[in-house]
């Protein structure tokens, strides 16, 4: 098999009889009402959500073992309205939600999309918890970069890792097949309906097994795993690490682009300037919100820690050695300490420790005089005084940073694209016409998100809250679709 037939591509058929006699007979026979393509929280909850609407579906994955991106995240999901939220006595509207998504990508994010995923979160998380033994709790100790309320839903153990062994969990318990060493590669298509009668994948035989279905959702994520779309799409970052899924291959926009889907915002993504490479992990930003720092290798401030992590990644990566490091103090510490990554990496050593600015300075490899002016002038800052230096620090602290200090080197990493698929509020994709594609839905990373046309757009917290809303919503659509 050569490389081109590898690549995730469309076979089209004149009609539906073509298609069928084109399969192998063995899989004549196989046929699910919906096949759902990829086994992230986007895949695995829409599956769990077709379940308790009483509609079976198959999820294919290509791994062994389910993970995709969400598993790599943090695994925080924003939710306004919910259970959770109430239960904590935290107030919080949709509409609030969506004010902030806005203001964040300056108003350019889909509003179609901003709304149904706003309303649908909250419905998403509480209907994990009361079907599927979800105990969501909300983060009320820090807000995130551009949320004006608490928000954040995380599991007990706040990692992506057990969002996903939660989910996979109860796909288990609900007998839903998940049939992992299945890449997807072709979706076979009657040529002039666009209607995908089947879909082929790989198994680690390397024989291709097909299934036929009514309905199909892409929830395969975004293309950060494909150097040549990552280069198309989003160039400036190109030379930057990937510290995404790297099975997230761009097959949903190739397979969209060969049927003449609708694409948007494929500029989008998100970044994250605080990622220790060295190590391979996020360190939490949390740190940046309660008055932590980052200087460049003169030892210096070069940008406004609170205005969001993901574009923090350009300013990172456009520093001498394409990095920074993340200062902060013994209180912050303690802080950080409640999220497991940091304790990872701290197990790793990749925190530092000092006890005077000179032997930071040294360890940084700059003069301790500016870094020292720098340290001086955070304090006037926090003061309210200008700092006269092309930012603004919006932050209030009633505190200064103190001796000891400790500090992380970390450089400017993608973590996730947030261009994709065209979707309607009800996750159908469409073509270049703007019309629904006959039984084709995509949520999460496949699809276009709510970050509007660039990196500053991501508010913290849309990937999840794309991949699950989306999977709330296309389950509904598609149960309409089937009856
Ligand atoms: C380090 C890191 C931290 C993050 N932290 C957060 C956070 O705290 N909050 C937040 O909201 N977002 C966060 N994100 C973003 C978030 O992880 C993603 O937005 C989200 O996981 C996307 O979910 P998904 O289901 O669409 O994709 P994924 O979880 O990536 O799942 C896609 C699945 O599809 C499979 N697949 C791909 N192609 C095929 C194919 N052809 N055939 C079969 N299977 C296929 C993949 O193997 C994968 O398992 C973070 C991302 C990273 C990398």
């Amino acid at each position: 098999m050569t490389d081109q037939e590898r690549s995730p591509r469309v076979i089209e058929f004149t009609d539906e009889v073509a298609l069928l006699a084109a399969l192998p007979v063995q899989a004549q026979d196989m046929h699910m009402p919906v096949v759902i393509v990829g086994a992230g929280a986007c895949g695995l909850s829409a599956a769990l959500f077709l379940s308790d609407l009483g509609v079976e579906s198959l999820v294919l994955e290509r791994d062994l073992v389910p993970s995709g991106s969400s598993a790599l995240s943090s695994g925080f999901v924003p939710g306004a309205g919910t259970a959770a939220q109430l239960a904590q006595g935290l107030e919080d509207t949709p509409e609030a939600f969506a004010r902030d998504i806005q203001a964040k990508a300056k108003g350019l994010a889909a509003p179609h999309l901003v709304a149904a995923y706003t309303q649908a979160i909250a419905k998403a998380l509480d209907a994990l918890s009361q079907n599927h033994g979800f105990h969501w709790h909300v983060l009320d100790h820090f807000l995130y970069p551009g949320h004006q309320q608490y928000r954040m839903h995380a599991l007990p153990s706040r990692t992506g890792q057990a969002l996903m062994d939660q989910l996979q969990r109860a796909c288990q318990d609900k007998d839903i097949p998940v049939l992992t060493q299945s890449r997807v590669l072709e979706l076979w298509v009657v040529k002039d309906s666009k209607r995908v009668g089947a879909v082929g994948y790989k198994r680690p035989s390397g024989d291709m097994e097909f299934v036929r279905l009514e309905a199909l959702l892409l929830a395969c994520n975004g293309f950060g795993g494909n150097a040549h779309l990552v280069a198309e799409c989003i160039p400036q970052m190109q030379q930057a690490s990937y510290a995404g899924h790297l099975g997230n291959d761009g097959s949903a926009l190739l397979w969209g682009r060969a049927l003449g889907a609708q694409t948007a915002d494929l500029g989008a993504f998100q970044g994250h300037g605080s990622w220790a490479l060295a190590q391979g992990v996020l360190v939490t930003w949390a740190l940046m919100m309660q008055g932590g720092i980052q200087v460049n290798g003169s030892g210096q401030r070069f940008h406004n820690e609170c205005l969001g992590y993901s574009e923090a990644a350009i300013e990172v990566l456009s520093q001498p050695k394409s990095k920074a490091f993340n200062v902060f103090d013994e209180p912050l510490l303690a802080l950080a300490r409640t999220f497991p990554d940091f304790c990872e990496l701290e197990r790793m050593n990749g925190v530092k420790r000092f006890d005077s600015v000179l032997a930071l300075a040294q360890w940084i490899g700059c003069p301790a005089l500016a870094l020292e002016q720098t340290l001086e002038g955070l304090r006037l800052s926090k003061r309210g005084a200008p700092l006269g230096s092309g930012f603004e620090d919006e932050r209030v602290f009633d505190r200064r940073l103190s001796l000891p200090l400790y500090a992380i080197e970390v450089t400017g990493a993608l973590f996730h694209t947030q261009g994709g698929l065209e979707i309607d509020e009800t996750c159908r994709v469409q073509t270049l016409a703007h019309q629904a594609l006959p039984n084709l839905w995509a949520g999460g990373g496949a699809a276009r998100g709510v970050s509007g046309p660039a990196v500053w757009g991501y508010l913290s917290g849309n990937g999840l809250l794309s991949a699950l809303a989306s999977a709330y919503i296309a389950a509904r659509s598609i149960k309409q679709f089937l009856h």
